[in-house]
């Protein structure tokens, strides 16, 4: 499998990904009933998964087995992470891009979408209408152009860190941008991103070679595929990876998610930290293709067969989905959402309620503000987290601490989450989330053990509530 001869890769690189090799190993899987409780018993012993055994679980569709796997993710999650999730918000800088890739409006040859680069003063209003609206963590992201070189990319992240609306700031700056050489990388991690997200869209070789076109920088796999691991390289060991569902044959990208997953971890001493699954959304100036669409069931399989295989990474689950499919899929093991989200250049003050499909790279499934996303996450029994603690205390491998420590999100995640979600419910909530939230805050103190940990905790959210404290 190494050895490709097609690029200048360091001695650490090798093609990973062999088709063959991955569609035959989902053909030969045993998925009967002893396998995959084996399998989902390693799994709760928190044991990442080889690619073989992700590809029994893929392959085992009897429906009392995949009820099993969807229980033992939710099981999982609940071990992992408990009921925390975090909220997020993309920031769209600009969208002129020399790629032609066929599912996105962004693509070069779409002559009807409406170009734009935000410009430096177009960033902070962005910026500050998302802080008014409570927003601490934003995802930037770019098309690949000359323009957004990683100088401007670092730029722009300085710009964000250092907008600050009088009524909250953004303390984590994630990336969704093109790949990089190590040059670029180093530029970038100076500014003090947070994750580096490149999706590899899809694994398979000529479907990425069909939907990338050629002669564009991102027809090339290879260079894409090792984008993260040129990252690693170059001192950013925060990375996340993704597929866009729809492309190929959902059982195929999973294998190709888990296999990259375990490259990392292997070469660099450091999985993912995050794995996003986007599912193809309609786009302006896109022919549809439903050949590998996949539908509500499968994308919950999907959702939790990560979650066991990859059991250490953040799962991203974005508003393209529709609040529907979100509510019913939260459980199986997604850690991230993002909400109150707009996608069109300009969106956080210009567009209004509307989605103007020209603007867009494709249709959100999920306008609905912050506010509501957060009010119904707190009626789900789900604990809204803003917190950036670990990051900025530079513990970059946080989701791996909360993994391995025993106790770490009992000592730290939880109250840190208690302590931003109190900002949030003093600064920024609406009443009736308000009343949700003071509930759920309640609730999560009352399971707490009495002692010194849960005064003091009481005692910080007293100070937010009378204003006197913003430190986590
Ligand atoms: N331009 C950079 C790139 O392609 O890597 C980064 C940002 S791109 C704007 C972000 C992601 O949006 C892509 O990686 C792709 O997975 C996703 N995307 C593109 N078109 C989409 C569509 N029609 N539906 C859902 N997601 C889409
Ligand atoms: Fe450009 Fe990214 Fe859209 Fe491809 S997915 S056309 S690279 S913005």
């Amino acid at each position: 499998m190494c050895g490709m001869p097609a690029l200048k890769l360091s001695s650490k690189h090798c093609d990973f990904i062999n088709d063959d090799h991955l569609l035959g190993m989902l053909l030969r899987q045993r998925s009967d009933a002893v396998r995959i409780r084996e399998i989902i018993a390693k799994s709760l012993s928190k044991e990442p998964l080889t690619v073989e055994e992700t590809a029994a679980l893929v392959m085992a569709d009897d429906p009392e087995l995949v009820e099993e796997i969807f229980a033992a993710a939710s099981r999982l999650k609940q071990k992992v992470y408990g009921n925390r999730i975090v909220l997020f918000a993309p920031l769209y800088i600009g969208n002129n891009c020399v790629n032609d890739c066929s599912y996105c409006s962004f693509k070069r040859s779409n002559t009807g979408a409406v170009r734009r680069t935000l410009t430096e003063q177009e960033v902070r209003e962005q910026v500050i209408a998302l802080e008014e609206n409570g927003h601490k963590r934003l995802i930037l992201v770019f098309g690949e152009h000359r323009r957004y070189d990683p100088r401007f990319i670092a730029d722009t992240v300085r710009t964000v860190y250092a907008t600050k609306s009088g009524h909250g700031e953004i303390r984590r700056v994630n990336i969704n941008a093109a790949p990089l050489d190590h040059e670029g990388y180093a530029t970038i991690k100076e500014a003090g991103i947070g994750t580096y997200q490149i999706f590899q869209e899809t694994y398979h070789h000529s479907t990425y070679t069909r939907v990338h076109g050629k002669k564009t920088p991102k027809a090339d796999y290879l260079y894409r595929l090792h984008g993260l691991g040129r990252a690693m390289e170059a001192g950013l060991d925060d990375v996340g990876l993704g597929v866009l569902f729809g492309l190929f044959d959902w059982r195929f990208e999973v294998l190709g998610l888990v296999s990259h997953a375990l490259h990392l971890q292997h070469h660099y001493g450091v999985g993912p930290h995050t794995i996003s699954f986007p599912r193809l959304r309609p786009a302006h100036g896109v022919k549809s293709d439903s050949r590998h669409l996949v539908d509500d069931y499968d994308f919950k399989r999907i959702i939790a067969i990560l979650r066991l295989a990859v059991p250490y990474a953040g799962l991203i689950l974005t508003a393209r989905e529709n609040p529907d499919v979100r509510r019913s899929l939260m459980a199986f093991g997604v850690s991230q959402i993002d909400a109150g989200s707009r996608i069109e250049l300009g969106g956080y003050t210009e567009a209004g309620d509307a989605q103007v499909m020209e603007r867009e790279q494709f249709s959100l499934g999920d306008i609905r503000s912050l506010d509501e996303v957060m009010a119904e996450l707190m009626r789900d029994g789900y604990l809204p987290s803003f917190c950036t603690s670990c990051y900025r205390s530079g513990r970059t491998g946080e989701h791996f601490m909360e993994f391995s420590i025993p106790g770490f999100i009992k000592e730290f995640c939880t109250p840190n989450a208690l302590l931003t979600l109190q900002e949030y419910l003093e600064d920024y909530a609406s009443p009736e989330t308000q009343s949700v939230g003071e509930a759920l805050v309640a609730r999560e103190l009352q399971k707490l053990e009495d002692g010194d940990f849960k005064e003091t905790l009481c005692g910080r959210l007293s100070a937010i509530r009378q204003n006197k404290s913003r430190d986590c």
